[in-house]
């Protein structure tokens, strides 16, 4: 592993931690989702207007160019800063990607500059009620129509559907060819006849998600992205974006502050002297610096120009169990109140450790499940026999 990071490197964190230092700023506490996402947009604008939002895009589309290495470093400057992370997440990670490597240069004109500003928030549009981790079994058909087509089926788990503009959707465009090669991939108007988002709220009381019926929603020839019955191949940039390199620096180093602050919180409340709770707090340090290692090791592979394989996905099952023990710590922490109070981070927010309990539910089944996880470590890995 070789850590050392050529001066350029270094020179583009520091002018990352010095911009975060001067511009990044602490919300103010959100009375709904509503109210967070307008304060996302002016705050990813602001990011966006000194290009410190798709770094790594092309300067002609507004980005910086920045290397893999750089793009790593930046995440670890940003979360750092602790400002929050821009709202338009899918646009930034998995859509502007997509448009970059399968889009026409018209479609990346259009969309790429709206969703580096937020002016138009993106959902991705791929799991169904049958099609999850056997995504190639989706049932959503786009039927050929004059001038585009009419697309009918239903999506679920759609984050930020309610506040999306447009949607990044698979359809099955050929009913009769094999199950994978009869996919294409579209930008649906989220905003036009035929969608219907219904929010599904959480355990977390959020609506992150929503169900999205599509009702023979049009769509013209022009939104489709890249070619017809080639989905499939799009789909595979989106989900390598998803399980990318960008999400476990930034992880890292927000746990890093919770742990920190769960850490206070214990010597202040007197729960450092149940044997429980201190060895918890051993075990969630351990989990953590495994977690780094792993992040130096993928820092030391992008160094080389190489690209993390399928080891990403143990970084992922690493961060899964690391945040799923540190949350329940958490309410060990808190002790008896744990129903009734918490905090996060040193600052009054009732029932952020409780929330936070709640959402690491979720850590094993976004962006892949576990056992999903454990078959690619088994098979490509381990070298263990296909199933
Ligand atoms: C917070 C959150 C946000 C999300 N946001 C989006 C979004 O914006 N857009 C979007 O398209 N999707 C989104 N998803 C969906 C996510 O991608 C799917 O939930 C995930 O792929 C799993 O699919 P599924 O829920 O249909 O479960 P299934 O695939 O039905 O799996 C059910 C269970 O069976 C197990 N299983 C399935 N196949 C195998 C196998 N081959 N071997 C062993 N076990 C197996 C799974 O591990 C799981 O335990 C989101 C999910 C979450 C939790």
């Amino acid at each position: 592993m070789d850590l050392a990071l050529r001066p350029e490197d270094e020179a583009f964190a520091l002018e990352a931690r010095e911009w975060f230092r001067r511009h990044g700023e602490t919300p103010p506490p959100f009375g709904s989702m509503d109210e967070e996402v307008a304060w996302g947009r002016r705050w990813q604008a602001r990011l966006a207007a000194d290009r410190w939002v798709g770094i790594d895009w092309p300067p002609e589309h507004g980005g910086r160019g920045a290397t893999a290495v750089q793009v790593a470093l930046f995440n670890l400057e940003y979360a750092r800063s602790g400002a929050p992370q821009p709202v338009n997440r899918v646009g930034i990670n998995l859509a502007g990607p997509t448009l970059l490597a399968h889009g026409s240069e018209e479609q990346r004109r259009r969309w790429l500059p709206r969703i580096l500003d937020a002016t138009e928030i993106w959902c991705q549009l791929y799991s169904e009620p049958g099609a999850g981790s056997d995504l190639a079994s989706l049932a959503t058909r786009a039927d050929a129509v004059e001038g585009g087509w009419r697309i009918t089926g239903q999506k679920v788990w759609t984050s930020y559907a309610q506040f999306a503009r447009w949607g990044l959707a698979l359809a099955r465009t050929d009913p009769d060819g094999p199950r994978q090669r009869g996919i294409s991939c579209f930008a649906i108007d989220m905003e036009g006849p035929g969608v219907d988002i219904r929010p599904l709220v959480q355990i977390t009381g959020d609506a992150e998600f929503n169900e999205v019926f599509l009702d023979a929603a049009f769509v013209p020839s022009d939104r489709l992205i890249g070619d017809l019955d080639a989905g499939w191949a799009v789909a595979g940039t989106t989900l390598a974006h998803e399980r990318g390199t960008n999400f476990p620096f930034k992880e890292q180093v927000l746990h890093e502050a919770r742990l920190d602050a769960l850490y206070r919180l214990a010597v202040e409340n007197g729960r450092l002297d149940d044997p429980l709770v201190a060895d918890g707090l051993a075990q969630a340090f351990v989990e953590l610096r495994v977690l780094r290692l792993h992040n130096w090791r993928t820092l030391s592979r992008l160094g080389r120009g190489e690209v993390p394989g399928p080891e990403s996905s143990w970084v992922k099952l690493t961060w899964t169990a690391m945040t799923q023990h540190l949350s329940q710590l958490a309410l060990d922490v808190v002790g008896e109140a744990a129903p009734l109070w918490g905090r996060a981070d040193g600052n009054a927010a009732d029932g952020a450790w409780q929330r936070q309990w709640l959402w690491s539910k979720a850590a094993s089944i976004a962006g892949g499940t576990s056992e999903v996880q454990r078959t690619i470590i088994g098979e490509r890995l381990l070298g263990l026999p296909r199933r």
